[in-house]
């Protein structure tokens, strides 16, 4: 009988579509089945069910399991169809008859049970090559006119688009999260493989390079899947055409497939080899890659748009990682530089004090000889003054600390002598007459005692010393009184001057190291605080006390009272009187007081016009009220640097309007404009805001120097500073500009690639809204605790029966009432409450889609969605309808 004619019987089978006018044409005769009209009434039935159904059935019946199946099923063969109909299981699905068809129906006809699975692996040669599919499948027996088992019903779901979905997408969030562990590049690659790993099936093997823009090279830095050492695995890719992989900064953004490889290429979990590779470039635009990945495709998939997607956001989700990586790379690589800059600073302070004297001394030697010199021209002899007195000052200072740093270790020992202290002090106290002379004080001195004092001389000197020089520091009328007596068995000698005063509330703490009262009226600003702190400890040495008296304004009187004799001190330090006179430290002290005389602040503005400078050498300018303060400073840095005095705050001011600098040094203390004033007005000025300001003071101590770096001073050094201190100083700031201005352009690069970060991201949720418009089943993506219909796919929309318009925007319960109160509002929220994803199986839900309330079984999948804060702010819905109304049917009617 020809094919297209009615076969007799075949009135039996109306409708059914395609399917239902190939069976009846079909000339069943010559098979096992024989002609419709012999079929047993089972047969005839399932036939009948079969082809009005929606569900895709597949019957297999009769001594060869001859196969009869609907349209719904048509897809399922693929390529097959029509040839597969009527012929026997064996041949229709030779490819997995052996192993897993066959098998499965024996069992079911053999026992007459039911078998069902679900997301079963089937690997389907429907298309022209073996392919990876999955189903959910449901197969009864089905039993001829005698009561035996003669056949199969089978009813299936292919699963496969949700099965290789949910897997991508659990390694794209795997990815994801990569960049939350802080790690160097080669870290982060390696992690992207472990996940990768996970994931054979769609990427059988991985390999991921570090691309040195520099160099020009690519490293494998992480594999999976792929023996060390393989050909195809070399460990480094140098861009040319003999280069085993296409990589380097040509490479097209969307990467390329290579295919057909002769090479053995590991297939993963699949028998075959590897035949084609893509490699895409990792990258943030717009910068150059960063990486690049080679990942072996799998020999079981059609490269369709959903894999490309897929390669893409896997390339995606690296560089996202890498980009954090090299922020912090970034950010280490900073603060590892200034830690060392600190490192350095702290080493070299602590070093300063012993490193200064030795050369001081050398300093000063040949300076007095020279001096001494009937011959010297003016100008070269009050250069040469202005280095001795600073020198001596200095040498003074440093003596100062370095006793104190003795006395400390226990190592400063006294040598008390006898000593004609009266004469001692006398000559001591009039080494400042012509100094009182020319500020136009009054000096009396009147010394007198009985007999030797047993005092340590050097000690002596620096005791009477440095009391007289702070009675002239802040003493501008009247005059100095030194008197040395004796009283009650003891020496007492008192320095009584007519100037500022000291506080009452300054009192307590006058003799601590360092302490210095603010405010008072001085000659000079310049001071340590430690003069005081020293004399009270030499005191303490000779077994005396020093006390003060002082009324603001009127005068204070400083008095030293120590024992006479040389019972309280200890014997083996006692010794004979020497005629030894060590080098006096009088000049030290009175070069320093006449330094205070000469007047400063009288000096006009500088030249500015010249102020242009040199291009290219940095620019210094110098705030400093002190004349020789000024030359010195401008003599060190001058070999350095341009540098531009100025006499104040006000003229400085005025010098940054004019000229560009790179550095401004300041004096705190200065008439008209201090030091502090004019940091406010520097960091006020929109220009001049971050120019490095350092501050000179002479305020030693912590506090002093947060104080001036909470008034925004990039550092404050504390006079007496080295040549060396300066210098380095000003360099570290320098340096410091240099690095904040380098800095800057990196946190501008940074900002470019958060830019672009961004834009990919933007770029990854187009992405992902055309992978659910493509997606068979529907897809949701609804945000917030209202369950906003943010998306909602066409396969979403035909589901509900609803248009886009009639759900988009709105609250899902309020779009679609009829779904409320059925269990969906719970899983919602525990997902966007806890960030765990849930997994729905064969959920009944009621819908409304204009004939009455339907039950549709879905299975779910409800996955959180992260905001860039990390917080869950939408929950993306896939669902699988799992039963159609007439395979539901048929489950009620068993
Ligand atoms: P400095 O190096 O600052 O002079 P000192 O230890 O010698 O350090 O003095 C500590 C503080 O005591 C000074 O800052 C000053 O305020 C105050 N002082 C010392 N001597 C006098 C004085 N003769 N008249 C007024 N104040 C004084």
């Amino acid at each position: 009988m020809a094919t297209g004619q009615a076969a007799p019987g075949s009135d039996w089978f109306v409708g059914g579509g395609e399917m239902g006018a190939l069976i009846r044409a079909h000339d069943w005769s010559r098979s096992p089945l024989g002609p419709v009209g012999s079929w047993p009434q089972s047969l005839r039935t399932a036939v009948g069910m079969l082809l009005p159904s929606r569900a895709q059935v597949c019957l297999f019946y009769g001594p060869d399991l001859a196969v009869i199946y609907n349209d719904a099923y048509r897809p399922v063969f693929g390529g097959k169809h029509p040839a597969a109909l009527g012929r026997p299981g064996r041949e229709a699905w030779s490819e997995i008859w052996e192993h897993q068809l066959g098998p499965l129906l024996e069992g079911v006809l053999r026992t007459g049970e039911a078998f069902w699975a679900t997301d079963l692996l089937f690997c389907l040669q429907r298309h022209g090559y073996l392919e990876e599919t999955y189903f959910d499948i449901s197969y009864d027996p089905v039993r001829d006119d005698t009561g035996r088992v003669a056949g199969a019903y089978c009813i299936v779901t292919e699963t496969t688009a949700r099965v290789i979905g949910e897997r991508r997408l659990r390694a794209l969030s795997d990815l994801g999260q990569i960049g939350r562990h802080a790690q160097a590049v080669p870290g982060m690659l390696e992690r992207a493989a472990v996940v990768l790993d996970g994931n054979r099936e769609d990427v059988p093997f991985a390999l991921l390079y570090e691309w040195d823009a520099r160099a020009g090279v690519a490293t494998l830095r992480a594999s999976a899947g792929i023996a060390a050492g393989h050909a195809a695995a070399p460990a480094s890719v140098v861009p040319g055409p003999q280069a085993a992989w296409p990589i380097g900064p040509d490479l097209a953004p969307e990467g390329v497939v290579i295919e057909a490889f002769e090479t053995g290429l590991p297939g993963g979990p699949w028998p075959e080899h590897c035949a084609r590779v893509a490699v895409l470039p990792i990258a943030m635009r717009p910068q150059p890659p960063d990486a690049f990945l080679v990942a072996g495709l799998s020999p079981r998939r059609a490269i369709d748009d959903a894999y490309r997607d897929f390669l893409r956001l896997v390339a995606s989700g690296i560089g996202g990682a890498l980009a954090t990586a090299k922020t912090l790379e970034a950010e280490r690589r900073r603060a590892a530089a200034l830690a060392d800059l600190d490192r350095q600073k702290t080493a070299f302070f602590s070093n300063v004090s012993h490193e200064f004297r030795t050369p001081l001394t050398l300093l000063l030697g040949p300076l007095r000889d020279e001096l001494g010199r009937g011959d010297l021209a003016d100008a070269h002899r009050s250069a040469l003054e202005v280095s001795y007195r600073n020198g001596l000052r200095l040498l003074k200072l440093v003596n100062a600390l370095l006793d104190f740093s003795r006395m400390e270790a226990g190592r400063l020992r006294a040598r008390y002598e006898p000593t004609d202290l009266a004469r001692l002090t006398r000559e001591l106290a009039s080494s400042f007459e012509s100094a009182c002379a020319t500020a136009g004080l009054g000096l009396r001195i009147d010394c007198a005692l009985p007999g030797a004092a047993f005092v340590d001389r050097d000690m002596w000197e620096k005791i009477v010393l440095n009391l007289l020089s702070n009675a002239f520091k802040y003493t501008f009328e009247g005059g100095i009184d030194v008197r040395l007596r004796e009283q009650g068995g003891r020496a007492v000698l008192g320095v009584r001057d007519t100037g500022a005063g000291i506080p009452a509330g300054s009192m307590p703490r006058l003799f601590e190291r360092f302490h210095r009262v603010e405010g008072t009226r001085a000659r000079t600003h310049e001071g340590s605080g430690i003069g005081l702190a020293l004399v009270q400890e030499l005191v303490r040495l000779h077994g005396g006390e020093v006390r003060v008296e002082s009324r603001v304004g009127e005068g204070s009187l400083f008095e030293v009272s120590m024992p006479l004799g040389r019972a309280h001190l200890p014997a083996e330090q006692v010794a004979e009187a020497s005629d030894e006179r060590g080098a006096g430290q009088a000049p030290m002290f009175v070069q320093e007081a006449m330094g205070w005389l000469r007047g400063s602040a009288h000096e006009g503005l500088p030249d500015v016009a010249d102020a242009t400078g040199e291009r290219g050498r940095e620019r210094i300018l110098v705030a400093e009220d002190n004349a020789d303060m000024r030359e010195y400073i401008e003599r060190l840095l001058g070999s350095y640097w341009e540098v531009l005095t100025v006499v104040d705050g006000q003229a400085a001011l005025q010098a940054l309007l004019t000229a560009r600098f790179d550095l401004l040094l300041t004096d705190v203390r200065m008439p008209r404009m201090d030091g502090f004033a004019l940091l406010r007005a520097v960091r006020g000025d929109e220009a001049q805001r971050d120019l490095p300001v350092l501050m000179l003071s002479a305020r030693a101590g912590e506090e002093a120097r947060i104080e001036g770096r909470e008034a925004g001073a990039d550092d404050y050094l504390v006079k007496p500073f080295s040549a060396r201190e300066l210098v380095a100083q000003v360099k570290a700031q320098l340096a410091m500009a240099r690095s904040r201005r380098a800095a800057a352009r990196e946190r501008e690069l940074l900002l470019a690639s958060e830019r672009a970060a961004r834009m990919d991201a933007q770029r990854q949720w187009e992405d992902l809204v055309r992978l659910f418009e493509q997606a068979p089943n529907p897809m949701v993506i609804l945000r917030g605790p209202e369950h906003v219909v943010e998306l909602a796919n066409p396969a979403a929309c035909r589901v509900w029966g609803r248009t886009l318009e009639q759900v988009a925007h709105k609250p899902l319960f309020e779009a679609l009432p009829e779904i409320q109160g059925q269990g969906l509002e719970e899983m919602l929220a525990s997902v966007l409450l806890t960030g765990e994803p849930l997994h729905g199986r064969r959920v009944p839900v009621g819908l409304d889609r204009g004939r009455g309330i339907e039950t549709v079984v879905f299975d779910f999948l409800y996955s959180p969605l992260r905001g860039a804060s990390g917080r869950i702010e939408a929950v993306a819905v896939m669902a699988f309808e799992v039963s159609s109304s007439v395979a539901g049917k048929l489950a009620e009617a068993r």
